[in-house]
């Protein structure tokens, strides 16, 4: 069933333009919250600051606006919510779902190593992971230590993905996560967990290069008492050759498209059929994707980039 208030969000990291992709995942949530009278939230993911650049920003905000997708809310930046990914990350450390780590980089990596050859996932060994009954190492004095994810041991974790369907991963195979460094800046699942729960995001519209951050984000909220959103996991856009999109064809700013002449109209009605359709309609107006759009019609394989598909769509604007 459909929560009847709808939130999804846009949360692109703004290291580079707004590419196809990017610009399919956004076009999916805004269509989607528009469908369903909700909430689209925009949520610039800032926190890699060496790859984080203001033109960057900019540039996702001119695309957005170019193709007509507002926000309704944001954008936030993760980097002015430092204080409360602090704040929840005391709260877990206080509730015993997360705990110090005074393991060395070093020592985590002899440790995976073990696991590798013992034929296992390599993983954290849990030395300072509490337990009942058990004694901890005693601490450090000259080590920072980092903050880890009590992640369960036993069972799996699963989700019904509203792209791709049942997915499942098994609990062994997901580490204590950390999420605090030792100088106290949060990771990157934690802040999207901490985000997604804070603007209480129902749906989550993304590529599937995040599938294993998934069972992890899940797990991190079940912890905080918050029930996960759904989520859909939209395989990539190739280029016209079945590889990669190349720069050649599509990985570049849609704004390109418009400095040569495409119009945003055709751009929306384009994209929206690279992983989505209406039965044989080719050609719709916004209005009509927003009136059509459900996610039970998004492909569950990857869509190819067809720059004379895209001309076919533009010439009848
Ligand atoms: N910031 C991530 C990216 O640009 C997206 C995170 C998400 O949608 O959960 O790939």
């Amino acid at each position: 069933s459909i929560p009847s208030v709808v939130r999804t969000r846009f949360a692109p990291s703004p290291t580079g333009y707004l590419h196809l992709g990017g610009a399919r995942t956004a076009l999916f949530s805004w269509a989607y919250a528009r469908h369903h009278q909700g909430v689209f939230v925009l949520r610039i993911e800032d926190t890699d600051l060496e790859r984080s650049t203001p033109e960057a920003v900019q540039a996702i905000l001119d695309g957005m606006q170019w193709l007509g997708m507002q926000p309704d809310e944001g954008p936030f930046y993760q980097m002015q919510r430092m204080d409360r990914y602090r704040e929840v990350i005391a709260q877990m450390l206080r509730e015993g779902s997360a705990y110090l780590c005074y393991s060395t980089p070093e020592e985590v990596e002899a440790m995976r190593e073990k696991a590798r050859a013992a034929g296992l996932k390599p993983r954290y060994d849990g030395t300072w992971r509490p337990e009942a009954g058990k004694t901890l190492p005693p601490v450090p004095a000259d080590r920072k230590p980092v903050v880890r994810f009590r992640s369960p041991l036993q069972g799996s974790t699963s989700w019904n993905d509203v792209v791709k369907g049942p997915i499942s991963f098994d609990n062994a195979e997901l580490d204590d996560l950390v999420i605090a460094r030792t100088d106290g800046t949060p990771t990157y699942n934690f802040c999207v967990v901490v985000d997604d729960w804070d603007m209480k995001i129902t749906h989550v519209l993304r590529g599937d290069d995040h599938i294993n951050n998934t069972p992890r984000q899940i797990n991190i909220l079940r912890a905080l008492g918050a029930e996960p959103p759904l989520y859909g996991h939209l395989p990539m856009i190739l280029g016209p050759d079945g590889e990669k999109l190349s720069k050649r064809h599509g990985a570049v700013s849609v704004m390109e498209y418009d400095k040569q002449g495409y119009l945003p109209e055709a751009m929306v009605n384009y994209l929206a059929r690279l992983g989505w359709s209406h039965g044989d309609d080719e050609l719709f107006s916004r209005e009509q994707l927003v009136e059509w759009f459900d996610t039970r019609s998004l492909s569950k394989s990857a869509a190819q980039w067809d720059p004379k598909k895209l001309n076919w769509v533009n010439a009848h604007y």
